[in-house]
């Protein structure tokens, strides 16, 4: 008789199913998704991204890399070229472990080239469909030599807390060709923050009427594997793991890494809109709605964190 005990379920590979997950997912025009109730959310969590990418392109740029070579590790569908477009870099290589995604991104490329002025240049683009958990991207470069000034990994790192194994080889992806002095930056769930909302919860899940969490125990948490159920209003439901993020920053050090930046999304929100910088594009963005977002995105986004590691010289 199979065994299908919780520790079992935790040992089984979970990559097929984010990947089918990802894969089936609907191209939602944007009319549909502008009626939907995480549209503002979705475009905070823009912002957000925007913010930390056009900061990140400043410091490396600043700092006189001028041909800018950018990692986006678990690009999706693409959502961040335009931000890699506006930040003027040379070269992008995308990666995903969704093959359609992979493919979406790759003609949302084309058509920005196509669609572009004669005398604009876009960057070069590279498009890998591969588990970055498993498979190294390093041998599946075009150009072997290439080395990267930013690894971008939005909403992704915590699939790969899985294992010890997968999140150090995503890692390991995501820092071992960054040039000395260059940047990971990206996005994770607070687990801290998961885990206080559970245990305050009289049952293994919580949320709202757009968000929910669901875990399958409580009490103790494991520091791989430790598997929730995030469900977005039908348009996300998928296993994912609690990052510690003790422990991923003390893995990060073996690839020369060092932290420099950890920020709750509120926290993000209150420095920089605070002070007045980058309101404009938040406005923009927000398609002119007035912050806060909707009751359950504003929930969900307190959900998350952002993250940046330097890679030392
Ligand atoms: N970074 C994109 C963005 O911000 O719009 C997409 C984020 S989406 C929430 C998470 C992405 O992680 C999906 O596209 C999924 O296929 C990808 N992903 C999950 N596990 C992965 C893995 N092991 N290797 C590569 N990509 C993975």
């Amino acid at each position: 008789e199979e065994d299908v005990s919780p520790a079992k379920k935790l040992r089984t590979d979970h990559s097929k199913e984010v990947a089918t997950h990802y894969n089936t997912l609907q191209e939602v025009g944007l009319a549909a998704r502008s009626q939907s109730r995480i549209f503002y959310m979705r475009n905070f969590n823009n912002w957000l991204k925007s913010v930390l990418i056009g900061e990140i392109l400043e410091k490396v740029q600043g700092a006189g890399s001028r041909d800018v070579s950018v990692l986006d590790l678990g690009c999706g569908k693409g959502g961040d070229l335009l931000k890699w477009r506006r930040g003027g870099i040379s070269h992008l290589v995308c990666a995903d472990i969704a093959e359609v995604s992979v493919e979406q991104c790759q003609t949302r490329y084309e058509d920005m080239k196509r669609r572009s002025h004669a005398n604009e240049k876009i960057f070069r683009a590279q498009f890998i469909a591969a588990d970055c958990s498993k498979e190294l991207l390093s041998e599946k470069l075009d150009d072997p030599k290439l080395m990267f000034d930013i690894c971008s990994c939005q909403f992704v790192y915590h699939y790969s807390f899985e294992s010890e194994q997968k999140a150090d080889m995503m890692l390991r992806n995501a820092c071992e060709r960054l040039k000395p002095g260059g940047f990971f930056i990206g996005t994770t769930p607070d687990a801290y923050e998961l885990v206080k909302r559970l245990e305050a919860s009289d049952s293994l899940s919580f949320g709202n009427e757009v968000f929910k969490v669901s875990f399958e125990s409580k009490g103790s948490y494991p520091l791989f594997g430790c598997q929730y159920h995030f469900n977005l209003e039908g348009v996300v439901d998928v296993p994912e793991f609690l990052v510690y993020f003790p422990l991923f920053e003390h893995m990060a050090k073996r690839y020369n890494m060092r932290l420099v930046l950890k920020q709750r999304f509120s926290e993000f929100f209150d420095e920089k809109v605070k002070k007045d910088q980058h309101r404009s594009l938040m406005m923009k963005m927000m398609a002119l709605e007035p912050f806060p977002c909707e009751a359950g995105g504003q929930q969900a986004t307190e959900n998350t964190e952002q993250y940046c590691h330097a890679k030392e010289h």
